[in-house]
């Protein structure tokens, strides 16, 4: 049944579920539960093809989940990119690390303009009868003071300033890092640890083509991908501070600290770019996930959690709670049955915590290991051997493996090989010194992260420990 949005303001159950905010998570969660005949209203702001420099290199794991939804079409027409693997890059030296295969085929990411995926999430959501689309600014929850339960929300159409409401009996919270509801469903802090400036380079040809490229051995990482058949991302990391994106300095620091460091190349179009001052940037925000237990409303994507972008894992922890929650959903017969939609909730903080941990884990503890000289070396180093030393963390990468002991293996065995590669040949008192630095490093790096995302009573135990050798 097509929903009229201008006739909703009094009718109670007009809609299954109302998700707010048609970006990654919700435009693919509204395409899913409306295939299969779920009764949807998807209000988002702004309707026109977003220019952002976020979401542009969905790793493997993302594609699996759209293939499992039977969404994996959207990939197609939007000049998609196969992503065959990363290619490390420290100080010049090369090491290209292929994703892993499955069934003896070779997983790929893909590589696109944010923009253009988007527009094609929302034409397979708004090409479902059962899904309505409405261009509106959400401004608040709609509540049922008395059973102290969201019943919908209220928004501002685009197209006039009247406010209107939506009603229905679950409200799916999908607006984004910047979510302005958020804060009645959880209790999460957020922290910028700095800034992604990006440029979008023409015609670049990149060392090893339709790879993700991470260039290391500098104060601080920088990526590069391609994003369609003609164009490449760069996004350069500012730690702390935002950078003053105007002005000659900036030009120059651009081209000098940056370019430097680029293969020859790819200097033309980096050139070209600045010239331009083709550039954004946004905040690299880290945000844990701790939901509140609030009735009718549950949060998805960004609005629940953040994670360093360095690893390009937050579109694939959004699909995979899409296909968490959708699935859950997707038992309910009939959604005003509100214990069941409350249990359907409760299943899936749990559920998704755990399969999302890792990549959560993984993306900061890497900022952190390339950003300090001798852990950065030590990483590349031991990448470097090839076999099961590279397997093990681009499958982590990928999204593939979301095997959270796998990922502790490791980061400590990172961590010891810089240690014994410090001493060697023979120890002395300063190397021993270094050795033991590069130690705690690892434990200050890894340990906030562990606590925040898989606090069990044996990491705790092994972390008190770590800490009284490594204070
Ligand atoms: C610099 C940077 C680079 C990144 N690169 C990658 C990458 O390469 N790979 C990757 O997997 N992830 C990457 N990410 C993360 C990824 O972009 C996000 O995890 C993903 O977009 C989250 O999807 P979402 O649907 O939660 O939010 P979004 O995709 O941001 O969508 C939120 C939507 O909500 C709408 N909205 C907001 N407020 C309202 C309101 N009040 N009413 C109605 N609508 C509203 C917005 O207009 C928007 O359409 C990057 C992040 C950053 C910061």
């Amino acid at each position: 049944m097509q929903k009229d949005a201008e006739n909703l303001a009094a009718d109670y159950s007009t809609y299954d579920i109302c998700i707010v905010g048609a970006g990654v998570a919700g435009a693919s969660l509204a395409a899913y539960l409306g295939n299969h005949g779920i009764q949807v209203a998807l209000i988002e702001r702004d309707l026109s093809e977003p220019k952002k420099i976020i979401g542009e290199l969905l790793q493997p794991g993302g594609v699996l989940e759209l293939e499992e939804m039977g969404l994996v079409s959207v990939l197609e027409g939007i000049d998609a990119q196969p992503i065959y693997g990363y290619a490390l890059i420290n100080k010049g030296v090369q090491l290209r690390i292929p994703y892993p295969e499955k069934a003896g085929k070779s997983l790929l990411g893909r590589g696109f303009r944010y923009g253009r995926f988007i527009q094609s999430l929302r034409k397979a959501a708004a090409g479902n009868p059962t899904v309505t689309m409405i261009e509106g600014r959400v401004k608040e929850f709609v509540e049922d003071v008395r059973e102290k339960r969201v019943t919908g929300v209220r928004y501002v159409p685009k197209e006039g300033n009247q406010e209107r409401v939506v009603r229905a009996f679950l409200t799916v919270v999908c607006d984004g890092c910047v979510s302005s509801l958020r804060n009645r469903l959880c209790n999460s802090e957020k922290k910028i640890s700095g800034y992604f400036l990006g440029l979008l380079l023409e015609d670049c040809p990149l060392p090893y083509p339709n790879h993700g490229h991470v260039f290391l051995g500098n104060d601080s990482p920088f990526l590069s991908y391609p994003v369609s058949s003609r164009h490449t991302r760069i996004l350069i990391d500012f730690p702390g501070r935002m950078p003053k994106l105007k002005g000659d300095a900036f030009r120059e620091y651009l081209l000098d600290h940056v370019g430097r460091q680029l293969p020859e190349k790819m200097l033309p179009s980096f050139a070209a770019a600045v010239e331009k001052q083709n550039y954004q940037a946004m905040p690299n925000t880290i945000m844990h996930a701790k939901p509140a237990t609030v009735p009718g409303a549950v949060l998805l994507g960004d609005s629940l959690n953040m994670r360093h972008p360095l690893t390009g894992g937050g579109m694939t922890v959004a699909l995979t709670d899409v296909r968490a929650l959708g699935n859950l959903l997707l038992e309910i017969e009939d959604f005003s049955q509100q214990a069941k939609v409350a249990q359907a909730i409760h299943s899936y903080y749990g559920y998704r915590h755990k399969v999302n941990a890792t990549i959560n884990i993984l993306a900061s503890a890497l900022y952190g290991v390339f950003t300090q000289p001798d852990l950065n070396e030590a990483c590349f180093a031991y990448l470097s051997r090839g076999g099961k030393y590279a397997a093990g963390p681009i499958a982590l990468l990928s999204g593939i493996s979301r095997d959270i002991r796998l990922l502790i293996r490791h980061f400590s065995a990172v961590a010891w090989y810089g240690a014994i590669r410090a001493i060697k040949p023979l120890p002395t008192p300063a190397k021993l010194s270094r050795a033991y630095c590069i130690l705690k490093q690892a434990i200050h790096i890894i340990d906030p992260l562990l606590l925040a995302e898989y606090p069990t009573i044996g990491t705790r135990m092994a972390l008190r420990l770590a800490r009284i050798v490594f204070p």
